[in-house]
C-alpha cells in the first residue's frame, strides 16, 4: 500500500509502502535526503490501522460476492 507523507524539513511528498515501513524499512526525502522510519512505539498503533484497512476491505469483497450469488440464486 503506497502512501505519501510531507518532507517534514522541506515539505518535499515522500512517497513510501507502509508495509515495507512497517517490516523497519527507512524511506528518505528526495529533496533534501532526510531519512525516516517507523518509530518502534507508534508501530502497534500503525500495524492496526493496516489490519482494519485490510479487514475493511476483505469485508467490502466478501459482502459483494456474497450479494451476487443472492441475486443470482
Ligand atoms: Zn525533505
Amino acid at each position: 500500500m503506497k502512501s505519501q507523507l510531507p518532507c517534514p524539513d522541506c515539505r518535499t511528498s515522500i512517497s513510501f509502502d507502509v508495509s515495507m515501513l512497517l517490516s523497519g524499512t527507512a524511506f528518505s526525502c528526495p529533496c533534501c535526503e532526510l531519512s525516516f522510519s517507523l518509530d518502534p512505539s507508534s508501530k502497534p498503533q500503525l500495524s492496526k490501522a493496516v489490519e482494519g484497512f485490510a479487514e475493511l476491505k476483505r469485508l467490502n469483497h466478501e459482502a459483494k460476492h456474497s450479494s451476487a450469488s443472492v441475486m443470482g440464486g
